[in-house]
């Protein structure tokens, strides 16, 4: 069902000020306070829209406690130091790396738990799921104490927004969203004198993302002035830019895809992430970045080595979705090509 309430306010925007950018657009459509997407609550599983890896299976979360664990060794043992998770969902993968931390007793006793989380329908679960633990909330990173950080985020970048251009008549211009007969449509707009990317073809368009590169310096720059390390999981590619011509935005609704302005602040929307970027950032940084594939980074984590200790005690239902769990986030064919896992350190 439309969100009556955002189109309108969408709706009047554009008509007192003009077009919004698709950045503007897919920021209102998930953020807006009072009717954005994610302020909705729970949208996660087979009963909402898209089912992430941590809803997959609980091994998800298990190999990033070890993850953890590896860091906070390499890093010969740090006494203050603090685990982050931003955009944490229904706190279903904190829940599931605190359970992991216990095989390190000194290290979780120690540990401060920071979500980063902007919707308050989204904190409310969370503080249920965790239940106990020593978690603190902030609506955004910059008031994350500065501290030797583990950060994780998995689909957030995501959900940040990207902007469009279209070429049109041997220009790139600016994609817009304005009203069409009083709907919703998009319209081309400025022409984006500085955008350097050659070899499209008429009505083609170009995907970039400020906003997901300046969140991602000041995870670098936390990263760089206090220590630490992060991992940001996410479906995206490593394409050089040239390469990446074509429209990656999509709207999931009820597991199904939907056109990009149909349900403003009732369907999903999300695009593929371009990591070659953040990989640049990373080095202008001076942090070291390495992208590994979802598949050959749990399994170099032994999930598939936990899964068989599992099974041991596992019954027959058990047993199959444990393994098509597993399945499901390794395969190359499912998400273990698609997703990719960008790791940084200090
Ligand atoms: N990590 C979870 C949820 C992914 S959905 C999982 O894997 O299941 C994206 C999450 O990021 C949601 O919790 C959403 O509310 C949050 N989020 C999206 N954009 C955000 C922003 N700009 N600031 C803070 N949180 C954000």
């Amino acid at each position: 069902m439309t969100d009556p309430s955002l189109l309108t306010i969408l709706q009047e925007k554009i008509r007192s000020d003009g077009p919004i950018s698709v950045g503007a657009y897919m920021a209102q459509c998930l953020g807006q306070p009072q009717h954005g997407y994610y302020m909705r609550g729970d949208v996660f599983g087979t009963d909402g829209d898209f089912t992430t890896a941590p809803e997959v299976s609980q091994l998800f979360g298990e190999m990033l406690a070890i993850w953890v664990m590896l860091q906070y060794q390499q890093m010969g043992s740090p006494l203050e130091i603090q685990l982050v998770e931003i955009g944490p969902g229904r706190g279903t993968l904190m829940r599931d790396i605190w359970r992991g931390l216990s095989a390190m007793p000194d290290l979780r006793d120690r540990l401060q738990i920071h979500l980063v989380e902007f919707s308050p329908a989204l904190q409310k679960i969370q503080r249920e799921t965790l239940n106990g633990l020593p978690v603190t909330w902030h609506t955004d990173i910059s008031t994350l104490p500065r501290q030797t950080s583990l950060i994780i985020g998995n689909e957030l970048l995501d959900a940040l927004p990207i902007e469009q251009a279209i070429w049109v008549d041997g220009v790139w211009r600016k994609r817009m969203v304005g009203l069409e007969n009083d709907r919703l449509a998009f319209v081309t707009g400025d022409v984006l004198t500085e955008l350097n990317i050659t070899g499209a073809q008429e009505g083609e368009i170009y995907e970039y993302a400020p906003a997901v590169g300046d969140f991602f310096r000041q995870i670098c720059r936390l990263l760089k002035s206090q220590g630490g390390a992060a991992l940001l999981i996410d479906y995206g590619d490593n394409m050089p830019p040239d390469q990446r011509i074509g429209e990656t935005l999509q709207a999931l609704h009820k597991h199904q895809y939907v056109h990009t302005l149909l349900l403003p602040g009732a369907s999903d929307l999300t695009a593929h992430v371009a990591f070659a970027p953040l990989l640049k950032i990373a080095e202008e940084t001076e942090c070291t970045a390495q992208l590994h594939e979802q598949g050959p980074f749990l399994s170099s984590l032994g999930i598939h080595l936990r899964l068989e200790k599992l099974l041991l005690q596992a019954n027959e239902e058990q047993s199959k979705a444990l393994q098509s769990g597993v399945q499901r986030l390794t395969a190359p064919e499912q998400m273990g090509r698609l997703f990719k896992v960008l790791e940084v350190k200090a």
